[in-house]
């Protein structure tokens, strides 16, 4: 059996009950960059661990070598995990594991995760949705932002929705010139988060007109928010300010 797991953001914590007792189970781990590396430390004596990427994302293994690692892990193994961050569907990949998978016979389960895109901006004091602000949001990917037949539809990017790129802090210049040039304002709120959930978790609020220059030096893992939530910023932050509470 393959467990198609999400780890979730970053915090140890936010790991679910399902994705623990699967973990302490497996006979191999499989993961990469994302996934926090103590929740390793629950793997049970003899644990297999394979990791499929490196800190600098272009040295990933490319994704049909993964597909392949987990699949031969799978005939040599009763309990496979594979640990991806966040939930296994948002931007994971996991649907083209499961797939491989299917293909072959191998039997799989999905294990969702609290994902980044919804918990990040949480833990920032940035409510995705709120009443009177904003009645839904989407996530979109950063990545494909850039590229010249980008498939991101811009045009419906004018409604007051809270949009939340991932992968996207290095082409944060970018998206904020595709925003303003749909029609958002100068002083329109943008926040970027950098390695939320974690212990050094960093929160840039900005306007599209400032923020390419607050968010310098800003570290990956990050993620864009785009909308009026995040003036909720100043009222809700509460996890990067715990020791000033305490
Ligand atoms: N499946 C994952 C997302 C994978 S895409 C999920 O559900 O969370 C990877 C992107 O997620 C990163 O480029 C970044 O934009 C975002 N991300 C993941 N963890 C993050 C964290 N702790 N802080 C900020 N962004 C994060």
């Amino acid at each position: 059996m393959v467990y198609l797991t999400g780890a979730g953001p970053g915090a140890l914590d936010l790991l679910t009950i399902k994705a623990l007792r699967v973990i302490r189970e497996a006979d191999v781990i499989i993961y990469d960059r994302l996934a926090n590396p103590d929740i390793l430390a629950e793997a049970k004596d003899g644990c297999e661990f394979i990791y499929v990427g490196k800190a600098d994302s272009h040295h990933t293994l490319p994704q049909d070598q993964i597909n392949e690692v987990i699949y031969q892990a799978a005939q040599k193994y009763d309990t496979v995990v594979r640990l991806k961050g966040g939930d296994p569907l948002v931007f994971g990949r996991g649907g083209e594991e499961a797939l491989y998978l299917r293909k072959r016979g191998v039997k799989f389960e999905f294990i969702p995760g609290v994902t980044s895109a919804i918990a990040v901006p949480e833990y920032a004091g940035i409510p995705v949705t709120h009443r009177g602000i904003t009645v839904s949001f989407r996530v979109v990917t950063g990545h494909e932002a850039a590229k010249e037949k980008s498939q991101i539809p811009w045009e419906n990017y004018k409604s007051d929705d809270t949009i939340i790129f991932l992968m996207g802090l290095h082409r944060l210049n970018y998206i904020v010139e595709k925003l303003l040039e749909i029609g958002k304002p100068k002083d329109f709120p943008i926040a970027v988060i950098s390695k939320g959930t974690w212990p050094d978790e960093k929160t840039v609020i900005g306007t599209l007109e400032n923020i390419v220059q607050r968010a310098e030096g800003l570290q990956t893992p990050a993620l864009i928010v785009v909308g009026r939530v995040v003036e909720l910023h100043k009222e809700l932050s509460w996890f990067e300010s715990i020791d000033d509470q305490s």
